[in-house]
């Protein structure tokens, strides 16, 4: 077959970058496509964070770790799941990867030990020093720059091609002035996503969070599943999703969690506290969603003292989007609440935090909490930032049908393949389950398929 290049990657976030960059330094000719005008997708909105077991970085920060404690806790964390041997491969993987990104791709990440974060046990989240996804994809940019590897965006792919034995081929692409064109290739990797952006596929796979507003990219839109439906590509973990129990409003940037998970707590439009926040930002989400109408994050100073070392927080903060008082009732007055309620609320859960008494909703973790002195409020609401069901891949990120055969060159990674964070709901996300899954499996992406290039030309 003529062929243009060896391997078409199409989506240009994180995991079509690390695909990309992987499948070259391995000998194939690669070309990314993307069909928004500039690449980044989610990826770039993120925090940067990708998990990993057993790095040089935790090393030398002196933090023991393992795979088989990071596997331990992605499995707790998720819950059933799908796809189990995905959830070890990655883990198991998650060390070379990070330690790839800084060696080889040059990505400026360091080891995060101000916090934890949702799932993990130990540090382990390796990050831009800023917390920006920006920077990580700039990072990525670079390296597919310096390596001469072509990048076309506003080229959206409509279709993929197969041909009479089912195996992919290549695909078509409509070009930035509408004109249909087909780039042949010898592997395809799907790099694009889930879908939330897609309202018809949020309420199909997940009704629960459908109707929440979507704070992701545009290009999220679900073709993965569309074409990997009609390829005859299984499904794994759909249901799941990763949301955000406090985005600011209006601002719309991400109120940082480390409010809540230092001690902050969430209460609706009545004042009123219900439920356990420490199920995370994403496990959250649909408590949140359920108080139908605007909720608000209160925190004290001790707690925005040490929130303020997050750049997008104390950007929000200079914008007005954080507003303090020195008393509950005085805090209440800035959103027009009921002040009885929402110092009641404090007073509380204050108590459960002293020990006086059992916190009524079961939260058992206070940290900096109780709440004095000086009280910060920001006005919050739920988010969909990503779906985290998609194809149902092997240990090389290679698409499966139901009955366990690849489909023959095709591969997906991040967004588009099933995730790390169990079968359905927001529950089973543990921070930095999507980047790992665009980053680790975009990387075994790009390996695998540059390697079966070289046998399939050697035989
Ligand atoms: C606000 C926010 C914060 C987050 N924070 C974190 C975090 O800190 N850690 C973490 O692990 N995860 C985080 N996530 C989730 C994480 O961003 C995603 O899981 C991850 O970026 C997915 O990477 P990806 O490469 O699969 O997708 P993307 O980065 O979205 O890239 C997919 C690309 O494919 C393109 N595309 C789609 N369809 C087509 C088509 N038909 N043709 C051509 N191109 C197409 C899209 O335009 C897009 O550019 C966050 C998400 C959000 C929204």
């Amino acid at each position: 077959m003529q062929v243009d290049v060896d391997v078409l990657v199409i989506g240009a976030g994180a995991c079509g970058l690390a695909a990309a960059i992987a499948a070259h330094d391995a000998g194939a000719s690669v070309a990314i496509v993307e069909k928004q005008e500039r690449p980044g997708g989610n990826s770039s909105l993120s925090t940067g964070s990708v998990p990993a077991a057993g790095t040089r970085f935790q090393r030398e920060a002196g933090i023991a770790d393992s795979v088989e404690r990071f596997t331990a806790d992605l499995m707790r964390t998720g819950g059933p799941t799908d796809c189990p041997d995905l959830v070890r491969r990655l883990a198991a993987t998650s060390a070379q990867t990070v330690e790839w990104l800084a060696d080889a791709v040059g990505a400026r990440i360091v080891l995060i030990t101000a916090y934890k974060h949702v799932g993990h046990s130990v540090p382990r989240l390796h990050a831009p020093a800023s917390r920006r996804g920006q920077d990580l994809v700039d990072d990525l940019l670079a390296a597919v720059e310096k390596r001469g590897i072509p990048l076309a965006v506003g080229n959206g792919v409509r279709d993929l091609i197969s041909d009479s034995n089912g195996a992919v081929i290549g695909a078509e692409i409509e070009t930035g002035n509408g004109e249909r064109q087909r780039i042949l290739a010898r592997k395809v990797i799907l790099a694009v996503n889930g879908f939330a952006g897609n309202r018809d596929l949020v309420a199909r796979f997940c009704p629960e969070i459908s109707g929440a507003q979507y704070f992701g990219s545009r290009g999220s839109t679900g073709e993965a599943v569309l074409w990997g439906e009609r390829l005859g590509a299984a499904l794994g973990n759909i249901g799941a999703y990763q949301g955000y129990a406090a985005v600011s409003d209006p601002h719309g940037s991400l109120l940082s969690w480390t409010t809540i998970e230092k001690g902050g707590i969430i209460v609706n439009g009545a004042g009123r506290r219900f439920g356990d926040e420490s199920a995370g930002y994403s496990g959250y989400t649909p408590n949140v969603m359920a108080q139908h109408g605007h909720c608000f994050a209160i925190f004290d100073q001790e707690i925005f003292n040490v929130t303020a070392a997050e750049e997008e927080f104390l950007e929000l903060a200079n914008y007005g989007g954080v507003k303090k008082a020195d008393t509950p009732a005085a805090l209440a007055a800035l959103h027009g609440l009921d002040a009885a309620a929402v110092t009641a609320s404090v007073d509380d859960y204050n108590k459960a935090a002293r020990g006086e008494r059992p916190d009524a909703f079961g939260r058992k973790d206070f940290a900096l909490a109780p709440l004095t002195g000086t009280l910060y409020i920001c006005r919050v609401v739920p988010g969909l930032f990503h779906t985290q069901g998609g194809l149902m891949v092997d240990d090389d990120a290679r698409v499966l049908r139901a009955d366990g055969r690849p489909i023959a060159n095709l591969f997906a990674g991040g967004g588009a393949a099933a995730g790390l964070s169990g079968r359905t709901g927001a529950g089973g996300y543990a921070s930095g389950n999507g980047l790992l899954s665009a980053i680790g499996l975009g990387r075994l992406a790009g390996l695998a398929a540059a390697r079966e290039i070289k046998n399939e030309t050697a035989a």
